[in-house]
This record gives C-alpha cells, structure tokens and sequence, in this order.
C-alpha cells in the first residue's frame, strides 16, 4: 500500500515538473501522473524508470528541435507541449501492459512494456532527429521530395534517430530487466527492431491514410481542423478519424506486436 502512495507521489511530482518545464499541458500532467503511478505500481521501479528515461530524452529532443527551428513543427496540429491525449496515444499500450502486470504479473508483460515504449520514442526520435536534416525527406511511398515535417515523409537522420531511440530503450530494458525475463540480449535486438519497424508503419500511415487538411487562406498542408492562421481547414486526403494521435497509437501496437513476436521467434 505505501509502494503505491510513494508510486504515484514520484509520478506527481514528475509531471509537474514536466508541467513547469511546458513539456506537458495541465490535462497532460494529469495523464502522465496516472501512468507513471500505474507503470510502478503495476510494473516496478524499473519500469518507471524505462518511462522516465522515454519521456526526458523525448521532450528534450523536441525541446532542442523547436529552439532550432521553431517553425518545423508547423505541419502538426499542435506544438511541443504535450497534452492527455497525446500521452494516451503514446502511453496507452505500455499503461495497459502495466495494468495486466499489477493483476497478473509475468515478466512477458515487462517486454511488451518496453517495446511500446521504444516504438513510441523511435517515432519521436524520427521526427525530432529528422528535423535536424539539411535536405527535403521523402515520402516513404513514392520517394518524391515533401516539405519536412510532412506526414509519411522520411529522412536518413530520422531513420537513423529512430532506431537510435528504440534501441536506447531496448538495450536500457535488458540491462534492468526482472529476473526471469528470457534472452535479454534478444530482447535489447527485437525492441530495437520492433520500434523501427513501427516507426515505418507510422510513416506509411502517415502517407496513406492520415487525414490531411489544407488551410484555403494559405495554401498550407496541415493535420488540423484549423490552422494556425485561425482559418478552418478543408480535407484532401486519407480518412477524418485517422488523426495524428490514432495513427501514433496504431503505429506503436504494431511495433509492439513485431518486437515480442520477433523476440519469441529467437
Ligand atoms: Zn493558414
């Protein structure tokens, strides 16, 4: 009872930090701090440590990105202050992993909690790293060049950013990995793997399926409803319900489900 209490203390004052530092919104805060309580309760001190090291390095790329360069984000529907849905979107998968951990714990759990955390930090790696690009990305479909931070576009550096983020996780995972957990080191290689791999099913999400608005005062490709101008955008491709947030989000169930079968398979 008092690991829970202390569990979701350090995840309170974590995310107001986060807060303070305008990494997250209120209502992101309010996420964050449920799943961090939840991830050290239903998990461990090791797993919010693993969420804690996604979550810095994550924020802190798009911090450094955005003080570069403070229009590049200008495609995404909002800016580098995440909010409930964001984290939810990207905490989701590793906040139900934990949760079948605290009833019924086993260490494959563990696995698939890091593997959704390195395919969420893989795609912000890409994003953030393929920022940095000196030339124009390519659309992953057609390898046409697109404006950066264009959905479905990709970059060697972001690429290279993002299996650099999933593996960060992985081999982070392996290292402080509960007793019991099978072949670490496979562990470390499918994580890594699995989150590059979900990064490139963001992409090609992005590149198919996303809703994309364009603003008609403008002439801008955005993500939104309404543009940062303040005009009410009008949709040219890919389907409404397909936002941001639920291509993220299906993105990383798939590199979820591509690290632990690889893992199982070896
Ligand atoms: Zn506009």
């Amino acid at each position: 009872m008092i690991e829970i209490v202390l569990a979701f203390a350090v995840a309170a004052l974590i995310a107001f930090l986060a807060w303070k530092a305008r990494a997250l919104s209120e209502s992101g805060a309010i996420a964050a701090c449920a799943l961090g309580g939840v991830t050290v309760a239903g998990g461990g001190w090791n797993w919010g440590v693993l969420l804690v090291v996604f979550f810095v390095t994550g924020s802190g790329l798009s911090k450094l990105a955005d003080r570069a360069k403070p229009h590049h984000g200008r495609i995404a529907a909002r800016g580098s202050r995440r909010d409930a849905v964001q984290v939810m979107a990207n905490g989701g998968i590793p906040l139900a992993f934990a949760l079948i951990n605290w009833f019924s714990p086993h260490s494959i759990w563990y696995a698939g909690f890091a593997a959704a955390l390195a395919a969420a930090a893989a795609d912000t790696w890409a994003t953030e790293i393929g920022s940095w690009s000196g030339r124009p990305p390519r659309m992953i479909t057609t390898l046409r060049p697109v404006e950066p931070g264009m959905s479905g576009a990709i970059s060697l550096p972001g690429t290279l950013g993002s299996a650099a983020g999933a593996l960060l996780i992985g081999v982070l995972a392996a290292l402080i990995a509960p007793t019991g957990i099978s072949s670490p080191i496979w562990l470390a290689v499918a994580i890594g793997f699995g989150g590059l791999a979900g990064s490139l099913v963001d992409s090609l999400l992005g590149a198919t399926v996303q809703a994309i608005y364009r603003c008609p005062r403008c002439g801008s490709l955005v993500e939104s409803l309404v543009h940062s101008c303040g005009t009410a955008t009008t949709l040219v491709r890919g389907y409404r319900f397909m936002n941001n947030d639920v291509v993220n989000f299906t993105a990383i169930l798939a590199g979820t489900l591509i690290a632990m079968l690889f893992w199982q398979l070896v």
